[in-house]
């Protein structure tokens, strides 16, 4: 292994490719499996069913991290850890649809459709295979690698979080399995994004008989409302939503109690402080006499900003990409995060969206393109076995 010479890896890596080419049907049962094995964020024995079968077919030993909350969380080992400046997959194994909500896999032959079947089982299923693909060449104990699939990725990995940081220690490269884009464009930025409500306090009153004793905390939430989705900054990147409004018991009651629901979206982590600062100002200056605002903040993800690191990473993966069929092009900026963004965060090149092609994640038309399986499966062989060396 330790001996082997570039041309050694490069014949067994032809071999390892033409093997591949031949799996369609396996990849396709493996897909199927997976999509069938239902597996909601919030289902923990749903999820945890679905990774037994990824464990099965996974040809690395797995240590399960138990949680009592959400599913395991599972990652698999090498003979040479990712932390030897080798190669970290991300993956993520829960969906965002519950069993009565969209259930069951299909597959005309060209496009499967399915809970998950692109966000991202497909991705899964990639990975595996691609591992498998280097195991029968004998080439798997001779690359670092390590590989780690999450359970609750969907509500923002809150639990997994301090693992991907501690997995991330030493580690070269961050690939992440996410649905494929168009065109097989790379991701290498994602927002970053935050949440919050915000909470009116005022005076209960009668609105006949003692109007001017009330204090409305629906009126400090709409001012507040109103001033803070003009932070809004298309050319920026910046978004803020309010998303959902409660307040009052009734029209002859002047309300005492008001909350906003607000999501919030932006490229940079500067431009998160400045944010934030504007909007505890806001929440100062807008509320009415006898009301005042508290600011609750909620969970977020950092936002994946690029580097001269990521973009070397991107075009070495582009590269693997191109020689196996695909597309080869950089992904315009994303609004939704991932855990790619948690990689970044702690200073590793991360690319993002190495999952087969497809499209309608988050929705019941969620599909996959079958036939961007294997030349996906087929790039990451390339990355991993002749890496740099190309
Ligand atoms: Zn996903």
């Amino acid at each position: 292994m330790a001996n082997q010479t570039p041309s050694d890896r490069k014949a067994k890596l032809e071999t390892a490719t033409q093997w591949l080419a031949s799996q369609q049907d396996a990849m396709e049962k493996l897909l199927s499996e997976l999509v069938e094995a239902s597996s909601w964020t919030y289902d923990k024995k749903g999820v945890d069913a679905a990774s037994a079968i990824l464990r099965q077919a996974m040809p690395l030993p797995c240590t399960s991290i138990p949680s009592t909350q959400y599913g395991n969380q599972n990652v698999f080992h090498n003979a040479l850890p990712a932390s030897q400046s080798g190669t970290l997959l991300i993956g993520h194994i829960d969906t965002v649809f519950p069993k009565e909500k969209f259930s069951g896999y299909l597959s005309d032959g060209k496009l499967a459709r399915g809970p998950g079947v692109l966000d991202m089982k497909g991705g899964l299923v990639v990975m595996t295979f691609a591992l498998q693909a280097l195991k029968l060449q004998g080439l798997l104990d001779s690359i670092p690698l390590s590989c780690l699939v999450v359970s609750e990725e969907e509500i923002g990995s809150p639990e997994s979080t301090p693992l991907l940081r501690s997995l991330s220690k030493g580690v070269k490269a961050s690939l992440v399995f996410e649905s494929g884009r168009e065109g097989d464009a790379i991701i290498t930025r994602r927002k970053g994004s935050g949440s919050f409500t915000a909470i009116a306090h005022g005076r209960a009153a009668h609105a006949g008989n003692a109007h001017q004793a009330g204090a409305n905390a629906i009126w400090s939430i709409a001012r507040f409302v109103d001033r803070i989705q003009g932070f809004t900054d298309y050319q920026q990147g910046t978004t803020l939503n309010v998303g959902k409004v409660l307040g009052g018991i009734g029209k002859n009651t002047v309300p005492d109690h008001s909350e906003a629901y607000v999501d919030m979206r932006y490229i940079t982590l500067s431009v998160a402080e400045t944010l934030r600062a504007r909007i505890l100002a806001a929440a100062g200056e807008v509320a009415v006499s006898g009301t005042h605002i508290d600011v609750e903040w909620g969970p977020g993800r950092y936002p994946m900003e690029k580097t001269d690191a990521s973009e070397a990473l991107r075009a070495q993966y582009a590269h693997c990409q191109r020689l196996s069929g695909l597309g080869d092009g950089e992904c315009g900026l994303i609004g939704g995060g991932s855990d790619a963004a948690t990689t970044a965060h702690e200073g590793i090149p991360s690319i993002d969206g190495l999952g087969p092609r497809g499209k309608g994640f988050h929705t019941v038309e969620e599909y996959v393109e079958l036939n961007s399986l294997i030349p996906k499966t087929q790039a990451l062989l390339r990355f991993l076995c002749v890496g740099r060396s190309l």
